[in-house]
């Protein structure tokens, strides 16, 4: 809650204006800067949060949520070990890369669509917008993992990375495991970062934040895994 210094009356914490006098309540952002508030949810993710929350244009969205894509897309193939159908590294490659700009905007889209619609249950005034820019922007370390780690992945592995027959452990036992590690790291990262948020959205309360998170991602990644499981199955038979 903030208190507007003029008339006294209680506001909504991400509000820009005083609901009653109309009177400026906290400081106006007009956008966000890519890499300033990419720096500052490294330093300060609640700050970072509460800027990409009151931003009246949230920059980049759709573009973080693209190359996000890109890296769960890729982790979704290594998860159904889609290089055991899939022996072309330039298709492999292909699929990976131009599914992923288009599934990662269904993801954070459907993801906020979960989020949001409980914060409504839970009777928040939350805006849609709001939501989805706070999960797209979570996704910044699944991004530099895309930049940084992804194609060390893929020029030691190729598609054996996504295979299991050899297994990638057998090929290069130590590389595997840190490749593997950091990716996991960087994906415990965007859920600490998405935690944050929720949590700065609802305006406190880590454990109902944390509940929100694992049920909204819960409902996706079922539903997600039900579509992808159908998919390989009708492509390349069960
Ligand atoms: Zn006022």
């Amino acid at each position: 809650m903030i208190i507007c210094p003029v008339c006294k009356t209680e506001n909504q914490h991400l509000a820009i204006n005083c609901s009653q006098c109309g009177g400026y309540i906290q400081q106006k952002i007009e956008t966000l800067d890519l890499f300033s508030i990419a720096w500052l949810l490294i330093e300060n993710p609640k700050k970072a949060f509460h800027r990409i929350a009151i931003a009246t244009h949230k920059n980049y969205i759709t573009f973080l949520s693209a190359i996000a894509g890109i890296g769960l897309l890729f982790s979704s193939f290594w998860f159904y070990k889609i290089g055991d159908h899939i022996s072309s590294l330039l298709q492999l490659l292909g699929i990976g890369i131009s599914g992923g700009l288009i599934f990662g905007n269904i993801f954070m889209l459907l993801l906020s669509i979960i989020v949001w619609l409980i914060l409504k249950i839970e009777k928040r005034s939350v805006k849609f917008r709001q939501v989805f820019a706070v999960s797209a922007y979570s996704s910044i370390p699944i991004i530099i993992s895309v930049i940084v780690l992804l194609p060390i992945e893929i020029l030691t592995f190729g598609t054996y990375y996504f295979a299991t027959n050899p297994s990638p452990y057998l090929l290069k036992p130590f590389s595997y495991i840190v490749l593997l590690g950091l990716d996991l790291l960087f994906g415990l990262w965007s859920l600490i970062l998405l935690l944050i948020g929720i949590n700065k959205l609802r305006d406190g309360g880590w454990i109902r934040a944390l509940i929100i998170e694992i049920v909204s991602l819960g409902i996706l990644l079922s539903c997600i895994h039900y579509c992808f499981t159908n998919l390989v199955n009708h492509i390349y038979g069960s």
